[in-house]
């Protein structure tokens, strides 16, 4: 079994400390790997003076060349044929960039190892016939984008009884249809069966803002679970916080914060980040953080702010081992009251202007090389 795989089958998904030396293999590995059958990533590492063999200790992790999530949205990269990739997704992005992914097989079984070692340790898995409530997008042959993807292999995490969507597809391309969420909020309260939400938090929030002014307050049946991802950066302009978004739920739907789950994640990076009861993002083994100065890109203490840089060996299909996000975050150490030891990611949101242009030279200088 390669080192990689046998990363994913371990048991505990926030031993972090026990997995390092696991971690720096599968590393070495998959970084052998993407330079000898990426061309590209061979010519950035060669640029910069970087080998895989120099990549000997757990330390030398943050000397691995970071590729900016900027370069993924203007760049394909890929390490193997088309044919071996089973999967090809893009990311949501709004602006119009987009990045290109694809996985081949070994990525989508390291992928769902961890996603039932993380659900099972968020007690996530459950026999239990559920309703799924997505807000988010219909599945649809034309969609690639890789939450719409994500959110739908969720509803496989209990049995689904129905699955009723925020964004329908329609003749005219998606719609968005509330209306036909909060009918069905309504509806489920009166069943027995537990209802799971799944999608992103602004769409929520505005149902759930209009469900409270319209005064309809329902309670959900026991055992269900909010789950919540792709980001609060919708939030700015709403100005709220997570705190007043668990006291809305609460009030409107009758599920408390403890059952409120949130994932984090990106497609340039593809670990699943899921909190836990204190709502704190703990990193997980399949990944580790590199938290660097804004200015210098050296990496900082935990408890320092900066640019948030990801590292990961769970694709072989795209050289994904250290991307750097153009997110400012913190990496916490303090003691957290859940028991895992894992040190904790906040995300502070994204990086003004003068940091940008950091990362985008960094993406323009690795462009220009071809
Ligand atoms: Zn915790």
């Amino acid at each position: 079994m390669t080192y990689m795989n046998k990363l994913f089958r371990y048991k505990s998904p926030y031993a972090l400390e026990e997995t390092n030396e696991l971690f720096l293999k599968s590393m070495q590995e998959n970084c052998k790997f993407q330079y000898e059958n990426c061309e590209d990533y061979k010519r950035i590492l060669d640029s910069k003076g970087f080998r895989p063999e120099d990549l000997k200790e757990y330390d030398d992790l943050a000397k691995i060349p970071f590729i900016p999530t900027l370069y993924f949205k203007q760049h394909t990269m890929f390490s193997m044929p088309p044919r071996k990739l089973l999967v090809k997704a893009t990311s949501s992005g709004t602006s119009g960039r987009k990045s290109q992914m694809g996985f081949n097989f070994g990525s989508l079984y390291r992928a769902l190892r961890m996603a039932l070692t993380v659900g099972k340790y968020h007690q996530l898995l459950s026999w239990k016939p559920s309703h799924y409530l997505i807000f988010g997008y219909e599945p649809n042959k034309n969609n690639k984008i890789v939450f719409s993807k994500t959110a739908y292999a969720f509803t496989y995490m209990a049995p689904a009884l129905s699955r009723s969507y925020a964004l329908r597809y329609t003749k005219d391309g998606y719609k968005l249809d509330l209306d036909h969420l909060k009918e069905k909020f309504v509806q489920y309260s009166k069943s027995k069966a537990p209802v799971r939400t799944i999608g992103f938090p602004a769409y929520t929030y505005f149902l759930l803002k209009q469900m409270k002014e319209e005064g309809i307050k329902i309670q959900l049946p026991k055992g269900s679970v909010m789950t919540i991802g792709g980001g609060w950066k919708q939030f700015y302009a709403e100005q709220i916080s997570k705190e007043d978004f668990y006291a809305l739920v609460e009030e409107v739907l009758g599920i408390d914060d403890k059952h409120i789950v949130e994932f984090f994640g990106a497609v340039e990076h593809m670990v699943l980040y899921t909190d836990c009861r204190n709502h704190h993002f703990h990193v997980p083994i399949y990944g580790r953080v590199i938290i660097r100065d804004v200015d210098t890109l050296e990496p900082v203490e935990n408890g320092q702010i900066g640019l948030v840089n990801l590292l990961t060996p769970i694709v072989d299909s795209v050289p994904l081992l250290s991307v750097m996000t153009d997110d400012l975050g913190i990496l916490h150490n303090e003691k957290c009251p859940c028991g895992v030891e894992s040190p904790w990611l906040e995300i502070l949101g994204r990086v003004g202007i003068k940091d940008i242009v950091t990362c985008a030279a960094g993406a323009s200088e690795l462009l220009k090389e071809d």
